[in-house]
């Protein structure tokens, strides 16, 4: 679903993303790890048009995406067209990103309702089934205040999932996270991927890339400096700078 092509990013004379080229497939689960500044970030932002790339192309599920394709020529669009585009993707940010003055259920029904048109009560019923699957099925009342920072991002999860994305985007999800919360947010990774879902996954969970990901890419200076099955990556890096970032997680 997600074709990433020489994909160039720059902040003025900045260049952040260097020549990314990278493919991921229906049902594939994707770990990109690499030191800070590397691009990670910026890449998942691109892949939802957070970003706009400064070249190279970006489709997911067969659309250049915030562009409409006219014979050779790609047009930028915006609005709804955009939005629906967007809807592809389900995104999950480290500071889970709640609106705070909405329940755990409001938060998962506002896109439903206000950008795809679900109706309120279909909402409702949808946001309480994802609420239990992750776990939440007694706090559709609650304020995100209320809860813990790994039932925040467990609410923040079910509503991405809420849009009924194609790929879910993880950026760093459990880096603000006590230790002891980790767990069970992962948990709940865990299950989406065995489900079948198609995910990146930026994150230092070393171990969770190992055995939930199908493939590692890791990435230094807005490049991919090495990518392959967890086993090879993780366990027998090849490239030096690979081996020296992997050296801090031993
Ligand atoms: P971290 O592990 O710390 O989250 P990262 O790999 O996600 O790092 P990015 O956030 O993608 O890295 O940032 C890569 C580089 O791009 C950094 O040098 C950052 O300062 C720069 N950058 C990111 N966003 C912007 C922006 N909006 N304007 C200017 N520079 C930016
Ligand atoms: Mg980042």
């Amino acid at each position: 679903p997600v074709e990433i092509n020489s994909l160039v990013k720059a902040f003025g004379a900045q260049v952040v993303l260097d020549g990314i080229s990278l493919n991921v497939k229906a049902g594939e689960v994707l770990a990109i790890i690499g030191p800070s500044g590397s691009g990670k970030s910026t890449l998942l932002r691109c892949v939802n048009h957070l970003e706009k790339p400064t070249g190279g192309t970006i489709r997911v599920c067969g659309d250049y995406i915030g562009y409409r394709r006219k014979g050779n020529v790609l047009r930028e669009i915006g609005g709804r067209e955009l939005a629906r585009q967007r809807a592809r993707t389900g995104m999950v940010f480290q500071n889970f990103n709640l609106y705070s003055h909405k329940t755990a259920l409001e938060n998962i029904i506002e896109s439903p309702v206000h950008v795809r048109g679900v109706d309120v009560k279909t909402a409702k019923a949808r946001a309480h089934a994802l609420l239990e699957r992750v776990g939440l099925a007694d706090r559709a009342d609650a304020y995100p205040a209320q809860l813990s920072g790994g039932q925040q991002q467990r609410v923040a999860i079910a509503r991405a999932l809420a849009g009924e994305p194609e790929v879910m985007l993880f950026d760093e999800p459990t880096s603000a996270l006590d230790p002891e919360l980790v767990g069970e947010v992962l948990t709940v990774m865990r299950e989406i991927a065995e489900s079948g879902m198609t995910m990146i996954v930026v994150t230092h969970e070393i171990q969770f890339a190992h055995d939930v990901c199908n493939r590692v890419v890791f990435m230094a200076d807005g490049k991919i400096v090495e990518e392959g099955a967890p086993g090879d990556v993780l366990d027998n890096p090849q490239a030096e700078r690979t081996q020296a970032f992997l050296g801090r997680f031993n």
